[in-house]
């Protein structure tokens, strides 16, 4: 089934990772469309937002997606399908900041539960892009 134009992305950060990082890369990358944003179709008005999981284990993911769903649809007709949740590359890959959210398919199974859409990676560092080729950061 074809997917809707994609009108909101939700960048969804590592709430241990925000307590240092204001999300400034992130927000480069999708007004740059780099990394994790190349390739998307990101065609006409798009709006981000960036909020964090809430803390391991993230459960609180789920609520603070059912209240975007809702407050998206009610107040500016943003319908579910339209919005692409983005798991940061924080949560997603081992870097600076650390390995992978151990609860990394935990995330992805609450915003399939919200009846969103996700994708991997925000910003993506070269620097980490070669530590992990070397094996110095895990793959993936
Ligand atoms: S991916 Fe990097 S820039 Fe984005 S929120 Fe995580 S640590 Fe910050
Ligand atoms: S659940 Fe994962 S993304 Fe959320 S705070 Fe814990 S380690 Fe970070």
């Amino acid at each position: 089934m074809e997917r809707a134009a994609i009108k909101l992305i939700a960048i969804v950060q590592c709430h241990l990772v925000h307590q240092r990082c204001p999300g400034y890369i992130c927000d480069r990358a999708f007004v740059n469309r780099t990394g994790g944003f190349a390739g998307l179709d990101l065609a006409g008005d798009v709006r981000k937002l960036s909020f964090t999981c809430g803390g391991c284990c993230g459960r609180a993911l789920h609520r603070k997606l059912a209240l975007l769903k809702r407050k998206a649809r009610d107040l500016d007709g943003i319908e579910p399908g339209s919005i692409l949740v983005k798991l940061a590359s924080c949560i997603t890959k081992d870097n600076y900041h650390g390995p992978a959210c151990p609860h990394l398919d935990y995330l992805k199974t609450l915003v399939e539960k919200a009846g969103l859409a996700w994708s991997c990676d925000t910003h993506i560092s070269k620097r980490s892009d070669k530590k992990r080729a070397a094996g110095v950061y895990e793959a993936g």
